[in-house]
């Protein structure tokens, strides 16, 4: 009998521990379902975030903004962003990835980076080593070597780019320093360019030496060369054609324009080449086909005022090798600026 009684408590305790279980399962599965809904639930694993998610740009708080409010800024503050939470390898691949999207270019990007690397230590501020590094690979700024005697500044660069413009700019920007400028109007291919550089000689007080269009370019430049010597001009500035830069002809031109100047006793004491800064990476193959035809002591970056990214300036002077010696912000005459880098390093991480 007493077996029995035992038996039958038992019996009703394991149901009732059973009900109880039950009970318990159940209020963790309503809450697992709620975190599911918010993302708040105590219950759940925290997601690992997706490398392929941590390479996307950091999202920074817009300053002076209550919360909630992001939107993206320059490259330093990503940069300071991107250094936060610790470095890994994920980290120097996302600053090259930040590089390239600012238009560095594959070389600058990555040469940029591995010094950044080499230099950092715990705790460093990497937007000051990135500014430094963007200042090591710039080098000094350098003007337009002039002496005495005629100075000789060949330009050069594709249809388009801003050659005849920058050219006027130029002229104008010597002629209010005092010099006196003779232009030669060695573009004899394209319809109207003398025309052009006739009225930009106008502008800035300079004096032209062209002929019909289709005379030899070469022929022009030596009457441009005797005839600034008789003026006893301080700067003599060549137009050249622009078209084909990807065809022999145009190089073998530029090079029998440079001898004739020699012949007729004059050096060219400068080449810049004119580059529009809205090709980008186009323009930097472009350019080589210049830097590998005629010595290119500078560069001129022409139409930074419109949509181009300030990389483009690292990966001219990383990839051509060639200081960039002014940059034309706008289509007036005085719309051409010494670069500085110094100037440029700030604006780029600023934004
Ligand atoms: P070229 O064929 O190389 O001689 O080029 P041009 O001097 O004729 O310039 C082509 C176009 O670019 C013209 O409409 C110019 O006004 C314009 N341009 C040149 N430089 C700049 C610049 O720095 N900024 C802007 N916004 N436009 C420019």
């Amino acid at each position: 009998m007493w077996y029995i009684i035992i038996f039958a408590l038992l019996a009703v305790l394991l149901v009732i521990a059973g009900f109880v279980a039950y009970g318990r399962r159940k209020d963790e599965m309503r809450g697992m379902e709620r975190g599911a809904g918010t993302g708040a639930g105590h219950t759940r694993a925290p997601v690992p975030a997706h490398p392929a998610a941590q390479k996307h740009e950091p999202a920074v708080r817009e300053p002076g903004a209550s919360g909630g409010v992001f939107r993206k800024e320059g490259l330093g503050p990503r940069i300071k962003h991107l250094f936060h939470g610790g470095v890994s390898d994920e980290t120097w691949a996302t600053l090259e990835d930040l590089l390239l999207k600012a238009d560095l270019g594959p070389k600058a990007s990555s040469d940029l980076v591995a010094r950044v690397k080499a230099d950092y230590t715990h705790g460093a501020n990497p937007e000051s080593l990135v500014h430094q590094e963007i200042l090591t690979v710039l080098g000094p700024d350098e003007s337009l070597h002039l002496d005495g005697g005629l100075n000789v500044v060949l330009v050069v660069g594709v249809n388009g780019a801003g050659k005849t413009t920058t050219i006027g700019k130029l002229a104008k920007r010597l002629t209010h320093e005092g010099k006196t400028v003779s232009l030669a109007a060695s573009d004899t291919f394209r319809a109207a360019a003398g025309e052009q550089l006739e009225v930009w000689a106008q502008r800035a007080g300079a004096h032209l030496v062209s002929q019909e269009r289709g005379a030899d370019p070469g022929a022009v430049a030596f009457d441009a060369v005797k005839a600034a010597e008789a003026r006893h001009a301080d700067v003599l500035i060549v137009d050249t054609a622009g078209r084909l830069h990807t065809k022999q002809p145009l190089m073998d031109e530029l090079g029998k324009v440079k001898r004739v100047i020699e012949k007729a006793g004059a050096e060219v004491g400068e080449t810049l080449l004119v580059l529009d800064a809205q090709t980008g990476q186009n323009g930097i193959a472009q350019a080589r086909a210049f830097t590998d035809a005629v010595e290119v002591t500078g560069v001129v970056l022409t139409k930074t005022d419109g949509s181009a990214k300030g990389g483009v300036v690292l990966a001219v002077r990383e990839e051509l090798g060639v200081p960039i010696r002014f940059v034309g912000v706008g289509e007036g005459p005085d719309d051409l600026r010494p670069f500085e880098a110094e100037a440029f390093a700030e604006r780029l991480l600023s934004g």
